[in-house]
């Protein structure tokens, strides 16, 4: 039997398989999927099977595969098929698409040694290694020696012995595989361990139970190993993560509009339909999910269930929690690796039907998918920033189509292609205009901050917004602030010169952190001490510019002295459970919630009356097409925060631009009004959806040969691509160096290109080097 593997080297070199014999001890138990190693070069790799084979037509002698890693396959046919071409859709190499979707546990980390084979002619430093053991971990510390190394290597005098090691350090227990089922036992215990093995599940149990219920002793293994009757390997344990179990389901009766889109959905189960729940806040989506979701597990599939960010939606986790019990898992961004490798198990092995996660969730390996649903479908943190760049609602339409299987996507907000994909007919939608308990919509107020500055007001908190604040600590209820700021920083600029203090690495602003009184950069995480003196002209005159959220809570607890103030943002919420014992802290005893736009996701508290958006239009003007859609969406999903339960709400949006229309629709919750206006705009700049974009980053240590690579790249797709396309640049972005590289920035536009995906692999073949890395990336966000 041959096995095609793809080694895990990632180069576009290797970025194909190769084929490898697999002894016969080992062709009965190599499946699709497993990671094996094998002998590459002079080296032990280890690697993915992709496919198997009676022969091989490379018409070269071919190697045995070493070892196999896996008892049992974690990589399905299907989502080999999706890594590649996810590959193809986002010029990545295959073996980097193969570690985003599995859990990092799987990632292999070698560890090289040296064993001493001849001492003969080895210089004394060399020798020196050796001292103590023939064989030695190589310290890659020793830089000095490495010439030297190299040539008694090359001369046979040490070799190198690579090892492979898991990352995570997995607890182990010794499991036996019965691997010849036609064996003839000769011996009763033979017999009997025989017997007990076939009748587990995947004919392998644990080495300790098989010597207790078999009653036989290590040796009879032993024999019946050496005889290739079993084989014995250590496998890892589970961790289990702790579930909440007890959460009290609360289940509703659907109302008509919702009964309405619960059985467009239940009649599309079993096709590969697309839905689009568009519906205020608080108009029951949520409850729509759980009924739909119910239905496909009843009918024996499983399902994915995605959110923008887990620990962001403690709330809806509960509530899965509460319906479903033990059926879900929950793949959560700062579980351990272990933890996250032990969920991925449970999914192989069928344990759960449903999984919840953010975005690589889209990857859960199942094999009998019902349906997937994309809970808040407009968020950003759907795409992935880094290689490879997927978008998880783009894999969810793949998998759904392979599959045959409904698509759901809700959001209050969905972004302007999404729409446009319904209005163009491709997808179907479903509408909640109103909210499910005959809640009102909030009243929306807006205040003009140049205004208030005349008034000389000069602080961040508005009159108007002041007084709601005081009315609602005197009813007892509570108030949720939105600072709508990205770098949410302070940057200190000295007043006699201007000087602005800027990281020694980038082309930004150090932000000022008032926990620890220190500079910070958010690109690099270069941070500094603060300084008395400015560093250009040695004046004292430093003053901190800039609303930061931790000098919004200075000044709310100036003006509120009594109030029970709880700031969420990037610094209160690094560790594990943060966001939960903060939201729990507010639910229970706060007064006000103030946070960046991390705190507009859905939360649900009955007791919120009031919502305050600090500076509504701080991102109105960033470089960025989609910055009043944004802008458009953030107004909107804050404002359903406020009055979800018996209360009423009230918004206060507080901005400089407040005749921008992006406030304007959004003052008047009008998203059809939004969607038209925009596309309007969307079609005179050419932009999604009228037009597809490419976005290639450049980047180096040396500034010319960026541009000159930008430049020499310009070219090349201008005569590759069709008169059509459009190729704007090479520009300087926004923040120019990060981290000491420069960068630079190609846009292509087109309507259609068809060889796209082999021309920018082509791109990346020609000019991505060791120096010059290229990032392309075919739906920027
Ligand atoms: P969304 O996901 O659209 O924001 P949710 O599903 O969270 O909305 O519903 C908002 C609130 O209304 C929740 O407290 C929910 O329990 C309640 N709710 C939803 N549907 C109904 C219904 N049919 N009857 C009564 N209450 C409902
Ligand atoms: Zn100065
Ligand atoms: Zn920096």
């Amino acid at each position: 039997m041959i096995a095609r593997i793809l080694v895990d080297v990632p180069a576009k070199a290797v970025d194909r398989l190769f084929d490898y014999t697999v002894p016969p001890v080992l062709a009965s138990v190599l499946e699709i999927g497993m990671r094996v190693v094998v002998p590459f070069g002079n080296r032990q790799l280890m690697g993915y099977t992709l496919e198997l084979a009676e022969t091989s037509d490379t018409g070269k002698e071919l190697k045995n595969i070493s070892s196999i890693l896996d008892i049992e396959p974690y990589l399905t046919p299907e989502l080999i098929d999706l890594a590649k071409q996810i590959s193809m859709d986002t010029t990545t190499v295959l073996i980097r698409v193969l570690e985003t979707i599995l859990p990092s546990a799987f990632k292999a980390v070698y560890t090289v040694k040296l064993r001493l084979i001849d001492p003969e002619g080895l210089s004394g430093s060399l020798r020196a290694l050796f001292k103590d053991s023939d064989e030695i971990l190589y310290d890659t510390s020793t830089a000095e020696i490495i010439p030297e190394l190299k040539k008694a290597i090359k001369n046979n005098k040490i070799k190198q012995i690579y090892e492979l090691k898991s990352k995570s350090r997995p607890q182990v227990e010794r499991t036996v595989l019965l691997i010849d089922s036609g064996y003839l036992p000769k011996t009763e215990k033979h017999k009997t361990v025989i017997e007990y093995l076939k009748k587990q599940e995947g004919f392998y149990a644990k080495v300790s139970t098989v010597l207790s219920e078999c009653a036989v002793t290590e040796s009879v293994l032993k024999t019946l190993e050496k005889n290739a009757v079993i084989r014995s390997f250590y496998q890892e344990k589970y961790r289990p993560v702790v579930l909440n179990h007890d959460e009290f389901d609360k289940r509703v009766v659907l109302n008509p509009e919702q009964q309405t889109a619960f059985s467009d959905i239940l009649k599309s189960l079993g096709r590969p339909e697309t839905f689009l729940l568009h519906g205020v806040t608080g108009s029951g989506k949520t409850e729509i999910y759980l009924a739909a979701i119910e239905e496909v597990i009843k009918s024996g599939k499983e399902v994915i269930f995605l959110v923008p960010e887990i620990a962001l939606t403690p709330m809806m986790v509960h509530r899965f929690e509460a319906r479903f019990k033990n059926q879900v898992a929950v793949l959560h961004s700062k579980l351990s690796i272990g933890e996250k490798y032990d969920e991925w198990r449970r999914i192989i092995r069928k344990e759960v039907k449903i999984v919840i996660g953010a975005r690589s969730a889209v990857f859960a390996p199942f094999t009998n998918l019902g349906m997937i649903v994309i809970d808040e479908c407009h968020e950003a943190t759907y795409k992935q920033d880094d290689m490879p760049k997927y978008y998880a609602v783009d894999v969810a339409i793949e998998r759904c189509k392979h599959f045959g299987i409904p698509l759901l996507m809700g959001s209050a907000t969905p972004n302007i292609e999404t729409y446009a994909r319904y209005k163009r007919g491709y997808i179907k939608l479903l509408e909640l205009p109103n909210r499910a308990n005959h809640a009102e919509m909030p009243d929306v107020e807006v205040v003009d901050m140049k205004a208030e500055f005349k008034k000389s007001n000069l602080g961040s908190i508005s009159e108007l917004l002041k007084s709601e604040i005081q009315l609602r600590l005197d009813k007892h209820e509570q108030t949720i602030l939105l600072l709508n700021r990205r770098g949410y920083s302070t940057l200190v600029i000295c007043r006699d010169c201007g000087n602005v203090i800027r990281c020694p690495n980038c082309d930004i602003s150090l932000a000022y952190h008032e926990m620890d009184h220190s500079l910070k950069c958010h690109y690099c995480g270069h941070k500094e001490e603060i300084k008395k003196t400015c560093s250009k002209c040695g004046s004292e005159n430093l003053r901190y510019l800039g609303t930061g959220t931790q000098k919004i809570e200075a000044e709310i607890e100036a003006l509120f002295p009594s109030a029970k103030i709880i700031r969420m943002d990037n610094d209160s919420t690094r560790t594990k459970n943060a966001h939960e014992t903060l939201l729990d802290e507010f639910c229970a005893s706060g007064d006000i919630l103030l946070g960046t736009q991390m705190i507009a996701k859905g939360l649900d508290f009955p007791r919120v009356t009031l919502v305050g958006i600090i500076q509504a239009d701080s991102n109105l003007f960033n470089a960025d097409f989609r910055a009043p859609e944004k802008t458009f969406q953030l107004i909107t999903q804050v404002s359903g925060r406020a009055g979800r339960g018996e209360l009423k709400g009230k918004v206060v949006v507080q901005a400089y631009n407040t005749e921008h229309y992006a406030i304007k629709f959004a003052v008047d919750h009008d998203y059809l009004g939004f969607y038209q206006y925009e596309m309007g705009i969307r079609k005179l700049a050419k932009y999604v959806p009228f037009y597809f974009l490419v976005e290639i980053k450049i980047s180096g240590l040396n500034v010319r040969d960026v541009f000159l690579t930008g430049k020499e790249i310009v070219a090349s797709l201008r005569r590759s691509l069709s008169a059509e396309a459009i190729v704007l640049g090479p520009v300087l972005p926004p923040v120019g160096r990060i981290n000491n590289r420069y960068l630079c920035q190609i846009l292509i536009k087109y309507r259609k290109e068809p060889n796209l995906d082999e021309q920018l692999f082509d791109i990346m073949d020609q000019f991505a080097s060791n120096e010059i890395y290229v990032n392309i990336d075919k739906s920027p966000m």
